[in-house]
């Protein structure tokens, strides 16, 4: 009987949250289908294109400030909007190969500009949050697309330390602030699966302890419920794909840090959808944001249960392939007596910018009965032979396939120019498909 209340209960306060909601989840949708700054893929921004962003909004009339440079001397700017008491700090690609959130923090600001005299619940938070908000706290990482800062330094490893310039920066504008929650945005692997399933963990939420402890106090649990209103409102367009980061504890990254030091902070990690673009992961980061920040204005963070977030299963990984080869009769050239072997192939590609064509490799032979491919393929009716010669994990994927009604002499050194393969895969790509 208990939990049955409880259930009820629980579904009462979710439709009461989406109830109070000034605008729905859905028209933070069509109002960044309708119009947005960002006008390409998150990770083919470049600092220059960001600077581009910033003018724009500069000339919308929001405040756009210098925060400092960049170990490589790169611009780190902030952005501010509103004049409440309730301030909000937010920041984007500290790690510069996780792009998602830098241009939704852009199209965020351009909507609640743009809307501030128009929409009610805007003009309210203009009134009742400042917001301020870094887009790219790492350009030089951005810039090469890697992780780290140019001293090869992970800047979410540098809280304590803080050797660089970045992690100086962050740590300034936090202590200048003193923000009463600050939201951590980054990416995380688009194989990263939800739970037991093999459903990708499109967006991760976490709210941050800080204390090693991990003993509760009252930003934190506000922390939870603002995760709740998030998840439910992502819910509506990716059920299933929203998981629970994990809550170790890290005494070296900002998140625990910024939280202990009495900013209590939320991580939001985007991660892949299999059929979906970038563009995509950039409206479900605007959808999270915008959604949060109406709750606190409107009283919904407040009411909401800390339930629904705390019900959202933990990351898991090696659940999921880019591409599994099912049932592949593997025929090494040369040696296609000894070294023919029946398995599955799992192959994942790396993480690139979208206009770049990311390297595939085989990463697992072998059973993979309980793994699942974002594509499958079923090779029983051919041969397959790796074009590198070698089988192993960490070779190219590349692959020719030939029927097995044929008969074809493998061993000979020019196989491939008196047989023609039946389908080519070439770098992760379908080059001739299979019929
Ligand atoms: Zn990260």
């Amino acid at each position: 009987m208990r939990s049955a209340l409880i259930s009820f209960l629980l579904l009462v306060t979710a439709v009461s949250n989406t109830m109070t909601f000034a605008q729905t989840p859905e028209e933070f949708a069509q109002a960044w289908d309708d119009n947005h700054v960002s006008d390409k893929p998150a990770s083919d921004v470049r600092h220059a294109d960001l600077k581009g962003y910033l003018e724009k909004l500069n000339g919308m009339g929001l405040k756009v400030g210098l925060a400092g440079l960049s170990y490589g001397g790169r611009e780190i700017y902030q952005v501010e909007w509103g004049k409440g008491p309730f301030k909000v700090f937010m920041w984007s690609q500290m790690h510069g190969d996780e792009p998602t959130a830098t241009p939704a923090l852009i199209d965020m600001f351009a909507f609640l500009e743009k809307n501030k005299d128009k929409i009610a619940w805007v003009g309210e938070m203009h009134n009742r949050l400042t917001i301020r908000a870094v887009p790219m706290l790492n350009p030089d990482g951005a810039e090469v697309f890697q992780r780290r800062n140019l001293q090869w330094i992970d800047i979410n490893r540098d809280a304590r330390d803080l050797k660089t310039p970045e992690g100086q920066i962050l740590k300034k504008l936090v202590d200048d602030f003193y923000p009463d929650v600050g939201f951590n945005l980054h990416n995380q692997q688009e194989l990263t699966t939800v739970g037991s399933s093999h459903n990708q963990a499109t967006i991760s939420l976490l709210a941050v302890n800080g204390r090693a402890d991990g003993s509760t106090y009252p930003g934190f649990e506000r922390n939870k419920r603002i995760c709740s209103v998030m998840a439910e409102a992502l819910a509506r367009f990716i059920p299933g794909n929203i998981g629970r980061y994990s809550d170790a504890y890290n005494g070296l990254a900002f998140g625990d840090n910024i939280s202990a030091w009495g900013s209590p902070v939320i991580l939001i990690e985007t991660g892949g959808l299999h059929g979906k673009d970038e563009s995509f992961l950039i409206k479900l980061n605007f959808i999270a944001f915008l959604s949060a920040l109406q709750a606190i204005v409107d009283g919904s963070a407040e009411k909401a249960g800390m339930e629904l977030y705390e019900s959202l299963p933990s990351n898991s990984s090696g659940m999921i392939y880019n591409l599994i080869i099912r049932n592949a009769e593997i025929v090494i050239p040369g040696k296609s007596e000894q070294a023919s072997v029946l398995s599955d192939i799992g192959i994942n590609r790396e993480r690139r910018r979208a206009q770049f064509i990311p390297p595939v490799y085989v990463r697992s032979i072998g059973d993979l009965s309980r793994q699942k491919g974002l594509e499958e393929f079923d090779a029983s009716p051919y041969y397959v032979v790796p074009k590198e010669g070698v089988m192993r994990r960490g070779v190219l994927a590349s692959f020719l396939f030939y029927k097995k009604s044929r008969v074809i002499d493998f061993d000979s050194e020019e196989f491939e120019k008196e047989a023609e393969p039946d389908g080519i895969y070439l770098f992760g790509k379908w080059v001739k498909p299979l019929e």
